[in-house]
């Protein structure tokens, strides 16, 4: 039954003829340096927005906005209009430096400490909403300052049918009160677990979640790494697996790569029930399961749409199984 409602309602970018343009996407596009157990990655291109873009954009048009320094490859950026990725909201400083952010990820993969982080062009960022951008009915706030994830939904003159928003420890430290302003505006928060905590004060994640719904978001989604993701709604819960796998090379950019994933199967579909969005983190988990495989955007970069479809596959498989109660 899931099964086969899972495979009927996904759909890709392919068929470009039933693309509808209303996804927006905010979020940091980034240089990142990496260090795993596993090896050492030089200036990468990364950043929140840019993993969502790559990921969104293999099931429906996106409209992006960020801000890069003059050291960005064009290159990149052509790229990922090539993907049906459009680029009028991206703001170039060409006498300024791309946002900076570099990670080391401990033995288990699952934590991290962030060795540097530099701000440059985001520092000052002031978004500013092309025209053409107005409308849109899914808002994707990626990772990004607070204020500025708040100062779009704000310039938008109506408001979008579903806002998602995803946020991180750094913002918490530097920008709480800003960042509880932005959750109050959204539908759908996405965290990870311990931001989660860090978020509610609470160590228990159904609390937790019960704390950061009454803040705003109808939606509550905690993504808990190689232990798969968790959505509440009132009192309702879904767990959705991870897909074990045999290595996870680089985890950097799977929240960022959910997101995208999980928005882009609603903006598709424009369908926003509950039961949509058990799909939608199942796209999700599916996306990020790619995204863990090699260094930075690499892997998804060469995604074909039958990989994508036997990946989700392969989730529906792990997590069904019939019962005959007694
Ligand atoms: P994730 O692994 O999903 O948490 O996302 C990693 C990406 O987030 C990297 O590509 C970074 O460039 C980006 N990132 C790290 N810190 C920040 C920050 N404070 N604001 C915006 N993006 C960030």
């Amino acid at each position: 039954m899931f099964c086969s409602s899972v495979s009927k309602s996904i759909s890709f970018a392919a068929n470009l003829k039933n693309i509808n343009m209303s996804l927006v996407v905010v979020g940091s596009m980034a240089f990142d340096a990496i260090e795993t157990p596993f090896g050492k990655s030089d200036k990468i291109i990364g950043g929140a927005g840019t993993f969502i873009a790559w990921c969104a954009s293999n099931f429906t048009a996106v409209k992006q906005i960020s801000v890069v320094g003059g050291d960005f490859p064009q290159s990149e950026l052509d790229l990922l209009t090539t993907r049906n990725v459009d680029l009028e909201g991206v703001q170039i400083k060409k006498d300024e430096k791309t946002f900076f952010w570099s990670g080391k990820y401990h033995m288990d993969m699952n934590t991290r400490d962030t060795l540097v982080t530099e701000l440059n062009v985001l520092e000052n960022f002031q978004p500013v909403v092309p025209d053409s951008y107005q409308d849109c009915e899914f808002l994707m706030l990626g990772n990004l300052v607070p204020a500025v994830q708040s100062s779009v939904i704000d310039q938008l003159r109506t408001r979008p049918k579903l806002i998602v928003m995803d946020t991180m420890n750094f913002w918490m430290e530097i920008a709480m009160d800003d960042l509880k302003k932005t959750i109050s505006m959204v539908d759908v928060l996405m965290v990870n677990d311990s931001e989660a905590r860090q978020l509610s004060g609470d160590y228990s994640l159904v609390r937790a979640a019960q704390k950061i719904s009454a803040m705003g978001p109808k939606y509550v989604i905690i993504k808990k790494g190689e232990h798969g993701a968790l959505l509440f709604h009132d009192n309702k819960i879904f767990s959705a697996p991870a897909l074990p796998l045999e290595e996870v090379f680089d985890p950097t950019g799977a929240g960022d790569t959910f997101a995208g994933g999980f928005i882009a199967h609603l903006a598709k579909t424009r369908d926003i029930s509950f039961e949509n969005m058990k799909t939608a983190i199942i796209v999700g988990s599916a996306m990020a399961s790619f995204c863990v495989e090699k260094f930075g955007t690499e892997r998804l970069r060469g995604l074909t749409n039958e990989e994508i479809k036997d990946r989700i596959h392969q989730f529906v498989q792990l997590s069904s199984f019939d019962i005959n109660l007694i």
